[in-house]
């Protein structure tokens, strides 16, 4: 039974994993009794978990957690005290500055740090190390749709509405997402869509949200990886040629619509099919359901009672969503560019009850890329290019702004660049493990190797924490207070209702221990959270995501309160853009770049398509994961999807071990046949380690505006074992 819990409720918390934030109770346990986790009803979940959120207690007191901190001597990883491990990361981040100035250090932060150490970790990187260098796992999430959604919308918040608003859609096409595995509660947004046959899923696989699409007559568009732009330029020219288009929104809302069907208008319907793989008759219809969804868009009087008074104003209407299957390309920004043309062609976004949004991965993915741990961004989503966002910014934290460093690298370039004879010779990582998930994986071990000093923050040994100098225990989620932002931009609290052990320490408290050790104002780096939030806050002010009028009071009285929530704003934003988006001239851009084929096509030594994806039972890189009970006998080992034709020509068949070759490497899986699969495809899932790591395969090539790189595609063999 799901207890219908306000958020103020102590022991109130969220998961720990994706960013869908799913509310939860968490009971410590008496005496030696493990903690567990109850629901609690949040207009996300309504009461829903996966079996990741109902799992997630398992790793508090999980038999693999570090509890106390290691360094490494004579090639073993040994406990130590944290003194001596302090002082040995602070000799680290002195010799490599002795040697390469500020730039000798560069930090590596995730999506999955709370808003406070987001914003901290940033803070640490450029005042007391001075270095520009840090960037984080979230540029290769979903960079290229906030890059999109900031040319097009001057405004990349994931869910530019409510995911309550979703409810009452006719017709969703999910681009790249399939949310039954990835965040099952949010499928029940869709069930409206989905029983009045609008659903439709673009997909090269038939995931479980492209079945759920079918079982209620919905469409699966099961087009061939890598050609998702093509397939939106074709949407595009039927939504024009089909009459579909909103004449007076285009008018009134919008710029640049002429150019952008300079693009569209050669993708007719015969070539689309031709290069996509899906037929002119879906695409048809695809169009058509969007079309004759947004019929519903600004009704008034929902009256469910679960919809805020704004989103009585959100029935019907169509949306346009995407995700990582999308986005994690090296034209990503261009294919989230066709996915909000689309949308806007149809008249879609800003207005209530439709609109275009990417569905978040990680747990602070939207949070974690505000706050200033990103390589080119300051505080409150500002550039750090921008002079009066550096005045800001400097001002808040008592400094003068020539002391702020510049932009630094993007997330690969900075891992390539590491042990090189002009870049960093020591690294801290917090909240990730890029040993599985970068692209190249195997490139990445080597320049991780090449570092004089590597020091990983974690709670368990990661394979990234595995090959480090000193690896530092650090406190989980339950185990801390803090914000988070979830994927529609709303603030929630992570509340601690566990002790943590003994030995693990909060990162706050890290940073001001090495800022005091080397003598950078350890002041100036509180260890309290709340007081955090509060300079957080003050530092986002008047920025694209304000958060000064929120305070840990309001969020703790349960307030529902979206950025920006700022002085024009205290009560915050559930829907952007409903009178003007956030340009200069107030109009959405239609801002479509030429299709570009991907990278590494497929040729006589690596016939395939390889792409790559996420299972139900595992979150990102797979470190938490792979160590619960549950989980791990859900899915215990690596497997390479591939239809039976495939896997018979290289001599394999359903359960026999094989290997994937690419360029760059290979991967050793079990061979899982599925008659459904593409025949010039095979899946890889990417949450395992060892010589199971899909990552091995994929391509540093990246996206020109986001730098996200091509996850998604690249050429493979698959041959036995
Ligand atoms: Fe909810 Fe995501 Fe956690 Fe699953 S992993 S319980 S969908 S927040």
């Amino acid at each position: 039974r799901i207890a219908e819990l306000p958020t103020s409720t102590a022991g109130h918390t969220h998961c720990p994993y994706c960013a869908l934030q799913c509310a939860m109770t968490v009971n410590p346990g008496a005496g030696r009794a493990p903690a567990q986790v109850s629901p609690a009803w949040f207009p996300t979940n309504r009461g829903g978990l996966c079996r990741k959120g109902w799992t997630a207690a398992e790793l508090l007191d999980h038999p693999d957690r570090i509890t106390t901190p290691l360094v490494r001597v004579g090639g073993e990883l040994e406990p130590c005290d944290w003194d001596t491990a302090l002082e040995r990361v602070a000799d680290g981040i002195r010799r490599a500055q002795a040697t390469g100035g500020p730039d000798g250090v560069a930090v590596f932060g995730g999506g999955g740090l709370t808003n406070e150490k987001a914003y901290q970790l940033g803070k640490f990187t450029r005042l007391a190390l001075g270095s520009r260098l840090i960037d984080y796992n979230g540029r290769w999430c979903m960079s290229s749709a906030a890059a999109a959604a900031n040319l097009s919308f001057g405004l990349d918040r994931g869910l530019p509405f409510p995911v309550t608003d979703l409810s009452h859609a006719r017709a969703v096409l999910l681009i790249g997402a399939n949310p039954a595995d990835t965040m099952p509660p949010f499928l029940q947004h869709l069930d409206g869509a989905a029983a009045a046959g609008g659903l439709v899923v673009a997909d090269p696989r038939l995931t479980a949200t492209a079945r759920r699409a079918l079982d209620g007559g919905g469409v699966h568009l099961r087009l061939r990886p890598g050609t998702d732009a093509s397939l939106l330029m074709g949407l595009l020219h039927l939504v024009v040629v089909g009459g579909h288009l909103d004449p007076s929104y285009i008018d009134a809302r919008t710029s640049g619509f002429d150019e952008a069907w300079g693009h569209a208008a050669a993708w007719l319907p015969e070539r689309t099919e031709r290069v996509t793989g899906v037929s002119v008759a879906q695409l048809e219809r695809t169009v058509a359901m969007l079309a004759e969804g947004r019929r519903g868009h600004g009704d008034p009087a929902c009256s469910d009672p679960a919809c805020s008074d704004r989103n009585r104003d959100a029935r019907g209407g169509s949306y346009v969503l995407t995700a990582r299957g999308a986005e994690q390309h090296a034209d990503g920004s261009s294919v989230v560019g066709a996915a909000i043309a689309l949308a806007l062609a149809l008249g879609l976004p800003g207005r209530p009850g439709s609109g275009y949004g990417t569905l978040t991965g990680q747990g602070n993915g939207q949070g974690g890329r505000e706050h200033g741990q990103k390589a080119d961004q300051l505080p409150g989503y500002r550039s750090i290019t921008d002079p009066a966002a550096r005045a800001h910014v400097a001002d808040v934290w008592g400094v003068d702004p020539a002391e702020l460093p510049g932009p630094g690298l993007s997330a690969f370039e900075l891992l390539d660049s590491l042990g090189a004879p002009e870049g960093p010779s020591a690294m801290l990582v917090h909240a990730s493990n890029p040993v599985v998930s970068a692209p190249d994986a195997d490139r990445v071990v080597a320049r991780l190797r090449a570092l004089d000093t590597l020091v990983v923050a974690d709670f368990v040994l990661s394979e990234t924490a595995a090959l480090a100098d000193v690896v530092l225990p650090v406190t989980q989620w339950a185990e801390e207070e803090g914000t988070l932002t979830n994927l529609e931009g709303r603030v929630l609290r992570r509340r601690r209702t566990v002790t943590p052990p003994a030995g693990a320490r909060d990162e706050l408290w890290i940073w001001n221990e090495l800022a005091r050790r080397l003598d950078r104002g350890p002041e100036r780096f509180p260890v309290d959270p709340r007081a955090v939030f509060d300079e957080l806050a003050r530092a986002s002010a008047g920025g694209p995501a304000d958060y000064s009028a929120i305070d840990w009071d309001r969020l703790d009285a349960g307030e529902a309160l979206h950025w920006p929530c700022g002085i024009d704003s205290p009560g915050g934003t559930p829907r952007l853009f409903l009178d003007r988006f956030a340009t200069p001239d107030g109009r959405a851009r239609f801002a479509l770049d030429g299709v570009r084929p991907p990278a590494e096509p497929p040729d006589a030594e690596f016939p395939l398509l390889g792409t790559t994806g996420r299972l139900l039972a595992h979150y990102q890189s797979g470190a938490q994961t792979r160590r619960v009970t549950e989980l791990a006998a859900a899915e215990p080992r690596m497997w390479v999807q591939a239809h039976p034709v495939v896997a018979r020509a290289a001599g394999l068949d359903d359960g026999d071990p094989a290997q994937v070759v690419s360029r760059r490497g290979s991967v050793r899986a079990v061979v899982r046949c599925d008659e459904d699969m593409r025949t010039d495809t095979v899946f890889l899932p990417f949450h395992f380690g060892g010589d199971g790591r899909a990552n091995r395969l994929t391509l540093p090539e990246l996206d020109p505006r986001s730098r996200m790189p091509e996850f998604k595609v690249c050429a493979v063999r698959l041959e036995a074992a």
